[in-house]
């Protein structure tokens, strides 16, 4: 079994990628080797340039499309691969209802692409990027990792069939070591301002949103719903830090190389949730301006309120949320500030 001493090259599938590129600068700064697959569908590959700049250090960047599997293969042949994280997909919740087909296609044959080499080439260590979608509408709050899965979504499925396959195969074949990470609503940026979040068009999160408003590329923010069973009626949500996000991979990482677990599901949240107006109130603090708004019905399908109970990945993973409301907005004006067209302006 491998100890953190022999994972020492890591690949990250979907690398170039918001999340992805804060791991990788994390993973970088830790001394690992970095081999990134990504076939830039929604990134940009300044993204490393920007990760390198940061971290002193360049990730390897291969081109590769997770559908490719003779390409994928090559990718394991030619580098020595320890251990790998999957954060290829595509996430936007809207889309994968208008395309189910496209998003099943990328999401779940990418990942049993991924799997099949990396069993291949005998590779068993596993992060895997779910999400906090996988307790769907109808369990209680806060949500606990051994609660039923059900998602209501294409998207949603996709990860709760990729969980389901993974304890699938690591029932079947006691070689898998893997950790799913379930995310719940990851924002901010690096506190360098060089990486963050660049959707491409309009902005289906919140916090991406009121940044571009923020900054002039947006009028105002629409507020979706001011009469949920809320404090204050609007939406609540369990924010998390990306830098605190990313630094979960590597203490999930840490885990794997230390116990053998074959599949195990944590929560990566801070335990506690924010309305949207308390979001707004900490980016105008953050920003210095105001945020103008709008309050617009419900969205379909969103639910009222949803937070983690955080306390599985606290003794299992030693890992905690650290980073504040105020720090979310602070680094992500930093980062939108410096860079008002994301990547777009190089
Ligand atoms: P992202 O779109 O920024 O990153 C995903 C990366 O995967 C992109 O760089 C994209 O180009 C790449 N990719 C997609 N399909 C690919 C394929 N077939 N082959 C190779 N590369 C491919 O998204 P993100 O926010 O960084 O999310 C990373 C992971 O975390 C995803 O699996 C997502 O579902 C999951 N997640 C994200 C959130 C969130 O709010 N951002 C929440 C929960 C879970
Ligand atoms: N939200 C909003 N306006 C927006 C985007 C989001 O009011 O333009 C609200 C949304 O209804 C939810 C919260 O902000 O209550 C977080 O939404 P996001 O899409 O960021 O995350 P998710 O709903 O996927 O958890």
């Amino acid at each position: 079994m491998n100890t953190r001493e022999t994972v020492k090259t890591v690949l990250v599938t979907g690398g170039a990628g918001y999340i992805g590129s804060h791991t990788c600068v994390e993973l970088l700064q830790q001394g690992y080797e970095v081999v990134v697959v990504d076939n830039l569908v929604n990134a940009q590959q300044e993204s490393l340039n920007r990760v390198a700049k940061i971290a002193g250090k360049a990730p390897v960047f291969l081109r590769v499309d997770l559908l490719d599997e003779v390409a994928l293969d090559a990718v394991f042949s030619q580098y020595s691969i320890d251990a790998v994280i999957h954060f290829a997909a595509l996430k936007a919740v809207g889309e994968s209802v208008a395309k189910p087909l496209a998003y099943y296609h990328n999401n779940m044959t990418g990942t049993l692409n991924l799997f099949r080499v990396m069993a291949q080439h005998q590779v068993f260590q596993l992060v895997y990027s779910s999400s906090a979608t996988v307790y769907g509408d109808s369990n209680p709050i806060p949500y606990r990792e051994d609660m039923p899965l059900a998602s209501t979504s294409p998207y949603g499925r996709s990860k709760v069939m990729a969980e389901q396959i993974m304890m699938d195969l690591s029932a079947a074949d006691e070689r898998w070591n893997i950790a799913s990470l379930r995310y719940f609503n990851p924002v901010g940026a690096h506190p360098s301002g060089l990486i963050g979040e660049d959707p491409t068009g309009i902005p289906n999160n919140l916090m991406p949103y009121i940044s571009q408003v923020a900054v002039g590329r947006r009028e105002h923010l629409s507020i979706y719903g001011n009469d949920y069973m809320t404090a204050d009626g609007t939406g609540v949500r369990d924010y998390i830090h990306v830098v605190d996000l990313a630094n979960g991979h590597l203490q999930a990482l840490q885990l794997l190389a230390r116990k053998h677990q074959r599949f195990s599901a944590y929560n990566l949240g801070a335990g506690k949730g924010f309305s949207v107006l308390d979001v707004v109130k900490a980016f105008e603090k953050a920003c210095g301006q105001s945020i103008p708004y709008k309050f617009e019905p419900r969205r379909a399908g969103d639910i009222g309120e949803f937070y983690a109970d955080a306390s599985k990945a606290a003794t299992e993973l030693d890992w905690r949320a650290a980073r504040s409301l105020d720090s979310m907005c602070a680094d992500t004006w930093n980062w939108q500030s410096k860079n008002p067209s994301g990547y777009g302006q190089v």
